[in-house]
This record gives structure tokens, sequence and C-alpha cells, in this order.
């Protein structure tokens, strides 16, 4: 210490700060190192601003960097800054009040956090302080960029700091700090260099660490478009992605209003959920000027776009925000919305521009897509646009969106049909989708066990109603072909049909509501239809294969009646045995029934179908 030394107290509210981060923070001490090194880059920053303007002579050639020394003997870590540097009057004002810096604003709510739980407070940033969770002591050597003598900072953390004049300093600012015993590893090379690659990796300035330097991969984000090369692109995506693989979509954009947004996302070629590896972690983080905030960022991205890899830069984010703030932050919702939007008209406009690529996206991360329809209100009429299904106008294997769909209908179809089944085959030719083909009306096919389940979240779709075709009210358009009512089948008399119906509930007893005629079957002898509630019969099926078999509660008050068709030549048969041969007439009921569930995709017990339908099979053979 000279002569010339001034010792002073911390103001109270500074020395709230350094109790907490001296007494409570034991974890996340890495963040220390981002903090200093964010305050090193924005002086640099800084500087760089000013010599546009001021056009400074004192130590104009010093080049832009930040170089830090490691000396693991005597454990002392070094950061140095070329930036604008602090005069004494800037010294004390910075360091020893929090007036001026940003963790100043959260104090309040870190004393807070502070009293339920400590371990919270790691998760804030806490400005120059937190050089205190490492160190014992700390030195700040600095010289204004104007050329002004230079100063020397000094505190142990315990109350007090002195400043004295420091002769022989270049521009910038030199912090030096003596590590705590149980702190050593911050004076490792490696130890820093890893946390510089994951927090502060995109700082544009050089970072040496003992002279080499460890930021090697650009922020690629903030520069246009049309200045990038593919090949930057994929190294990028190969570096925030841990990966080697070249990603499958990219969309970078930015935005100036309403908020200061650079956004980088790639959608990956493979999708490691579909594997089995387990659910993903989000892969997009949240950077403010390129300084990391929040790794795999659970906030800035909806959880059903937890596939995309990539970054979010704002400006307008306070870099010492917590992570738990962010989460009901209203300007990370702000910057969520915009992002998600612009990503959504992103994949809409692919969708349309460049069909074959969207199809394979598609076929790897729909299931996300269809999460998001089911779970996102927020955003589930955008999301449903992007939507594909087989249907019956397409060829196998291809597939349609809902807006094609509805640009098909045809005249007087007020919704749009749907139909389940466990192949396109079984729902093309289940009876359900019969009269569909014989009055040209598009049904869309359901091959995936999630999409029922999606459709009926969805209920609506351009106005029009989603309809499952199993549904026992279901109307369609009255058919405008008269051809149809000249190729009347012979039909069952009205009486018989009613006397039929009855005998088949009485048989059927609690397994159905009722069984009635058909108005719309075609060939087949009957199907299964359910009545009310908006549960069709493959989420039925899902819901009892997660019940072991078992019919689940969700399922119970879902009543089912059976529809039989008059012009059936079986069902006919049925009626005539009824009078000649009850007990096989009530066998082949039961056995109609059976086929109709399993038509349907529901559970019917194997043991009591094989056996009759050996029954059956022996009486035909005498
Ligand atoms: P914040 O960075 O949020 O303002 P900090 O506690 O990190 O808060 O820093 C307080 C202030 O100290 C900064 O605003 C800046 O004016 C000054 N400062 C800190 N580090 C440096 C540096 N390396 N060079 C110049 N000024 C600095
Ligand atoms: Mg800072």
């Amino acid at each position: 210490m000279t002569a010339q030394a001034q010792t002073k107290e911390f103001q109270a509210e500074t020395r709230k700060v350094l109790d907490i981060v001296i007494h409570s923070l034991y974890t996340e001490r890495d963040i220390f190192v981002r903090e200093l090194v964010s305050n090193a880059a924005d002086a640099l920053e800084k500087f760089r601003h000013i010599s546009l303007t001021e056009k400074p002579e004192f130590d104009a050639h010093v080049p832009l960097e930040i170089s830090i020394k490691c000396n693991n003997k005597k454990h002392i870590l070094t950061i140095t800054d070329t930036g604008i540097g602090m005069t004494a009057e800037e010294l004390e004002a910075n360091l020893g009040t929090i007036a001026h810096s940003g963790s100043g604003k959260f104090l309040a709510e870190l004393a807070e956090s502070a009293k339920k739980d400590v371990s919270l407070i790691g998760k804030f940033g806490v400005g120059f302080y937190s050089a205190f969770m490492a160190a014992k002591t700390v030195k700040v050597q600095t010289r204004s960029w104007d050329g002004s003598q230079g100063h020397e900072w000094f505190s142990d953390g315990n109350g007090t700091y002195t400043i004295s004049p420091c002769d022989g300093l270049h521009r910038g600012t030199k912090i030096i700090m003596e590590l705590k015993e149980d702190a050593q590893e911050y004076a490792e090379e490696f130890t820093i260099e890893r946390i510089i690659k994951q927090y502060s990796a995109f700082i544009p300035f050089p970072v040496k660490v003992d002279g080499k330097k460890v930021n090697t991969v650009e922020a690629i984000w903030t520069r246009s478009k049309s200045e990038i090369k593919d090949e930057e692109y994929t190294e990028f995506y190969k570096f925030i992605g841990n990966g080697y693989d070249e990603p499958m979509l990219r969309f970078h954009f930015s935005a100036d209003t309403p908020l200061a947004i650079n956004a980088l996302l790639f959608v990956p070629k493979d999708n490691f959920e579909s594997i089995g590896l387990g659910r993903m972690d989000p892969g997009v983080n949240l950077y403010c000027r390129r300084v990391l905030i929040d790794q795999h960022s659970k906030s800035i991205m909806p959880e059903w776009l937890r596939f995309l890899k990539g970054v979010v830069d704002s400006e307008d984010l306070p870099l010492n925000i917590s992570r738990q703030s962010l989460q009901d932050n209203a300007l990370v919702a702000k910057l969520r919305r915009v992002i998600t939007k612009r990503f959504l008209k992103f994949l809409d406009e692919e969708a349309r521009s460049n069909k074959e690529q969207y199809v394979s996206f598609w076929k790897t991360f729909g299931i996300f897509i269809k999460e998001g329809v089911a779970n996102d209100f927020e955003y589930q009429e955008e999301i449903a646009k992007l939507l594909l299904f087989e249907s019956s106008a397409t060829e196998a294997g291809v597939m349609t969106s809902l807006e094609d769909y509805v640009s098909r209908m045809k005249e007087g179809q007020k919704e749009i049909y749907y139909i389940s089944g466990q192949s396109r085959t079984a729902a093309e030719n289940g009876p359900y989708a019969e009269m569909f083909r014989k009055r040209g009306i598009e049904i869309i096919y359901t091959l995936e066990p999630i999409d029922d389940f999606v459709l009926s979240h969805l209920g609506k779709f351009d106005e029009k109603e989603l309809r499952s075709a199993d549904r026992a009210d279901l109307r369609l358009p009255e058919s405008t072909e008269k051809e149809e009512q000249k190729e009347q089948k012979e039909q069952l008399a009205d009486a018989v049909q009613t006397s039929l119906c009855k005998w088949m509930k009485e048989i059927l007893g609690e397994r159905v509501q009722e069984v009635k005629p058909s108005h719309r079957l075609v060939d087949s002898p009957a199907m299964i239809v359910s009545v009310g509630g908006h549960i069709t019969a493959t989420m039925e099926r899902i819901l009892s294969s997660q019940n072991h078999g078992k019919h689940n509660p969700m399922t119970m008050g879902n009543k089912k009646d059976m529809e039989i068709n008059p012009a059936s030549p079986l069902i006919r048969k049925v009626a005539d045995l009824r009078v000649k041969d009850q007990d096989f007439a009530k066998e082949l009921a039961e056995q109609i029934y059976d086929n109709a569930m399993i038509q349907a995709g529901l559970l019917v017990d194997p043991q009591q179908m094989v056996s009759r339908s050996y029954r059956i099979m022996e009486r035909m053979a005498v």
C-alpha cells in the first residue's frame, strides 16, 4: 500500500451482496469467470465505440483482446482486457457501490431467495462481486482510455477496499485474484478453458488462455445471412449440437422490432427420442449479446420444439437475470412467441415450397408437431396446418395436409372425416370407409395411435368440425346421385328389421347400447359405432392397453351401438335362421358382433371367438 492509498467502506447494499457471495455461493462457482469475461468484453466493446467517435491517441495500437493467465503454483488467476478502463472516480463508483451494476436490480430478489433456498442464488449473475466466490483477495489495476493516471483497487471482501495510484499500466483493466484454498482449480488452464467454451465461446474478441486463443467459433448468428457460407453454418451446428452430422433444416432469423432478436435454429437429422433414448433436453441456448444466459433453455421455446438446436440472442435481456425468473419473465415469453410464430411460418413455407424435404422432416419429427397440436393451445391453429396424413385421395404412402383436404371438399360437405386403422389397408377395407368411397367423399386415414387424440384435441380445422367416421351420429351430406337409389339392393322388411335388432340386442346384452339398422353400410354386415363422448375406438384401444387389457375407467362411459346392414345377405340369412334354428342364429349374431369389434380395433375374447368360429365352420362342412 502506498502513502496515497485511501481506505473506504463498501456501501451497505454492496456489503450485503458480498456477504451472500462469500458465504452462500458454493454451487455454480464457475459463473464468476463468465461475469468477469463479460465485463472485459463490455469494456472492449465500449472502447471500440469510443475509438470511432473520439479517435483516442493513448495506447491506440494496443490490440482489443482478453488475456487470461493461470498461475497454478501461486494459485493466482489474472484476467486482463484492453478495454476502456476506469478512472479513480469510476473505480469507486463502479466497484464500491452497486448503483451502476446490473446486480443492484436483482439484489432484492437475491436476498429474498437467499432466505428460501441458498442454492438458487448460484443461478444469479452477481456481476463483479462474484469474483469473491473464488478469490480471497481481488486486485483491480486499471487505466482509462483517456490516458489519465492509473489506479489499483484492492479488497479482501470484508467491508472495506482501498484505491491507490498505480504506475506503468496500459489502457484497460487487469483483475488479479488470489484464490481460496478450495478454489484452486480456477488457476488450472483446462478448467478456465472449459468454462470459457461453455459460457463465453462467442465473445467477439479473442480470449486467450496462457497465450492460446480458446474462442474459435464465431457467433455467426449476429451476421447477415447473405454473408454466411453453408460450411460455416454446419461447423457452427456441430459446435453447439456436439454432433458430427449435418442439420436437416436451418432457420436464421433477425429482427430489430419489437424486440432485438437474432435466432439461429437447426433441425437435426435424427430424432433420438424415437430410437428410445429417452426424453430430450431442450437444445436451444439463450444468449444476451453473445454471452450465455441459459443453456438448454426450458423457457425460450415451447416444450414440443425440444428437438431444435441453436441459439436465441436478444440484447433486450438483462445479463444477470436468474434462470428461475426466466420462466415467468414477460420479455422471455414475448421472445418465445415471436420466434415460435416465425419458426412455424418457416415450416409452413417449407411444406409448400419444398414438399419432399418437408415430408422427410415430417417422418422424423412429425410426432413433435402432433404433440404441439394436442398440448399447446397457444399455437394450435398454426401447428395444425403442418399436420400430414394419408387419405382416400392419396396413393398409399403419400400424405396430404388438412388444408389440401379442405380444398377438395365437395359442395355441401361441412365436416372433415377421419378413420383410424392399424394399417392403410385395414382402414381402407373396414366397414367405416365403404360409404365414403361410394359417395366419393375423402376420408383421412389416421394410422398412428396418437392421431385420434390429436384430432379430437384439435376439434376443428378452418372452422370445419373434425369427425371420426366411427361415430354413431355421423350424418354425411345427402348424395346427389340418382343412381344410388336405382341400384337399391333387396332389403329386409321394416318389421323384420325391427324385431331382428331387438333380438340381437337381447343376445348381446350390456355389450351394446343399441342395435339398429344402418343407413351407411354398403357391403359389410355390421359395424360398431361410438355414441357420445370424444373417444374413438383407437383411443379406447390405447387406453385399454395401458390398463393391461382391462377396460380403462376413462373409456367406461363410452357407449357403443351396433349397426347392421339390412341389405347384407348374411344379415338376411340370420333373420331367416332365427325362426328355423335359434341356437345357430345366436352363434352367428355373436360372431358378427366380434368381427365388427375387431374391425373397430377393439378387444374381444379371442378364446371364445375362436372356438365359436370353429363350431360355425364345422357346421358349414356338414
Ligand atoms: P454490470 O456489468 O452488470 O454493470 P458488474 O458488477 O459486473 O455489473 O460491473 C460493475 C461496473 O464496473 C460495470 O458496469 C463497469 O462500469 C465496471 N467494470 C467492471 N469490469 C470492468 C472492466 N473490466 N473494465 C471496465 N469497467 C469495468
Ligand atoms: Mg458485469
